[in-house]
Order: C-alpha cells, then structure tokens, then sequence
C-alpha cells in the first residue's frame, strides 16, 4: 500500500490549504488559497484536481475557504462541511461560485470513508458559523489536524492525544501580540476562548498530552505580525524540553510556512 503523505500548500491568515493522501490520491482539508494555485501545487506532486476525492472544511473564514466554490462546482469535488458550516460558506463574499451538487455533509463526532481514509469530526471552539478539526485515519495511523481554536477542548484533547502526527495552531506569541499595535478589542478576540491559539498555549498542551506514538508536530497558522516561525519553534520546543521530551529524536517539529508550499513528508 502507498504510504501517507502530508503537505501543507498555505498556512496563516491569508490562506490555509493542505494535502493528505498517497503518491496517487487525496484529500484537502481547507481551500483557503486560489484554485490555480491548488493546480499547481498538485501538478508539483504529480497529481491534478481530478485525483482529489474530497475537501473538508473545517469553518467559514475566508482564509480557509476561497477556493471551495470551483473546486467543488467546477471541478466536481466533493466539498464536506457540517450543515452550518455550509449555510455560512453559501453567505460568504468570498465564495463566488455557489456549492450545489458538491455539497457534502459531516457533523460532529461523525466519521465518513473516502477511499482507504478515514475522516472524523470533532468540535473546536471559533468564532466561525461553526468550527471542527478533523482525524484523517490511513493504514492504522491518525493525522488530527486542530487549526483556529480559542482554546482546547476536551473532544480535540481526545483526538490529538490519540494521533501519530498533529497539526496544530500556534498562532500568537503573547509578547508580540501585546507589544503590536492591533486594536485593543482584536486583541482581545485573538487571545479568547472563540479565537487563536499562542505559542505557549500550544506548548504546554502539547507537552502535557505527549504519547510515545506521537512522531510529527506541524505547527501551523502563524500570525505574519503577532508571530515569527523561529519564535513558534523556540517556544514550543522549550515546552517539550521542560518535559524531558526530545525535539529530533522522540519527535519532528515542522513550522508551515505561511506562503509556499512546506516540504512533502512521507509518514512510517
Ligand atoms: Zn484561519
Ligand atoms: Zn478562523
């Protein structure tokens, strides 16, 4: 059987896009950069659109979602979001292109099967129409992906705990964050329990829930001001470390770049 790879394709508020599949078929989760450079990302792994059999949503922002309307009606991929999810996709500005027959539903604690994945809801807590995070399970092995969160809650503790690798936001550093000269009251959104998670937020979970068979940590949805990647890495390298837990040998820390593609891993 081909073995599962991961590739992130954007990652941060101005879009958020990721492969999970084979050398031959996969899914997305989030479409929230331009069609054209989904293609081109794909064509760079060898694949194209038609090899996608799925993209799962995880909420409404514009940042996760742009290319979802002509991948799904254009291209006739499968577009899976909880119902109201689909509700706010079929408000947003951004979404040009309605969703009509590439609609697809999964709630909450519920799992779908496309092709040998297996894929599984869990709520998040955002300030979206509606937010989940998703485990991608292929040949025994779980990829929990946990993006947008204000904080972490018990369904995503589950799941995250159980995974082989995690990608997980760490949005903030709480220094740059207080020192930047955002608003007051974004601020405020950003740090609560509805919005981002910081680098230290992310560390300490990460470093209290840690299992052996957790092998990968891809840190993702940097903010472009309130964060910088040696940062994100620094921190939450340090968390570990605190717990006796060995970066590059118990477990790989990734930092996914906000633009370009990060480079393509292949898992086991
Ligand atoms: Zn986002
Ligand atoms: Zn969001």
């Amino acid at each position: 059987m081909d073995k599962l790879r991961f590739q992130s394709f954007a990652s941060g508020s101005s879009g958020n896009c990721y492969y999970i599949g084979t050398a031959r078929t996969g899914i997305l989760i989030d479409a929230g950069i331009g069609v054209r450079t989904i293609k081109r990302n794909l064509k760079a792994i060898g694949l194209d659109v038609s090899k996608l059999m799925a993209v799962f949503v995880t909420h409404d922002h514009a940042d996760h979602i742009r290319a979802i309307g002509s991948l799904g009606e254009i291209h006739h991929v499968p577009v899976y979001a909880t119902r109201k999810t689909h509700e706010g996709i079929n408000r947003s500005y951004c979404v040009t292109t309605k969703l009509n027959g590439s609609r697809r539903y999964i709630e909450k604690n519920e799992t779908v099967e496309v092709g040998a994945f297996r894929i599984t809801a869990f709520p998040v807590s955002h300030d979206a129409s509606d937010s989940v995070g998703y485990t991608i399970e292929y040949q025994g092995k779980r990829l929990t992906i946990a993006t947008d969160l204000g904080y972490v809650g018990e369904e995503a503790r589950m799941h995250l705990k159980s995974a082989n690798y995690v990608v997980f936001e760490a949005n903030y550093d709480e220094h740059l964050l207080s020192i930047s000269d955002y608003p007051a009251d974004l601020k405020r959104r950003i740090r609560s329990h509805t919005g981002h998670l910081s680098n230290t937020q992310a560390g300490e979970f990460l470093a209290d829930n840690y299992k052996n068979h957790l092998d990968y940590i891809f840190l993702c949805h940097l903010s472009k001001e309130n964060n910088h990647p040696d940062v994100a890495y620094t921190t939450i390298k340090s968390c570990l470390e605190s717990k006796n837990i060995k970066v590059g040998e118990d477990v790989q820390v990734i930092t996914l770049e906000r633009h370009s593609p990060t480079e393509m891993i292949m898992f086991g």
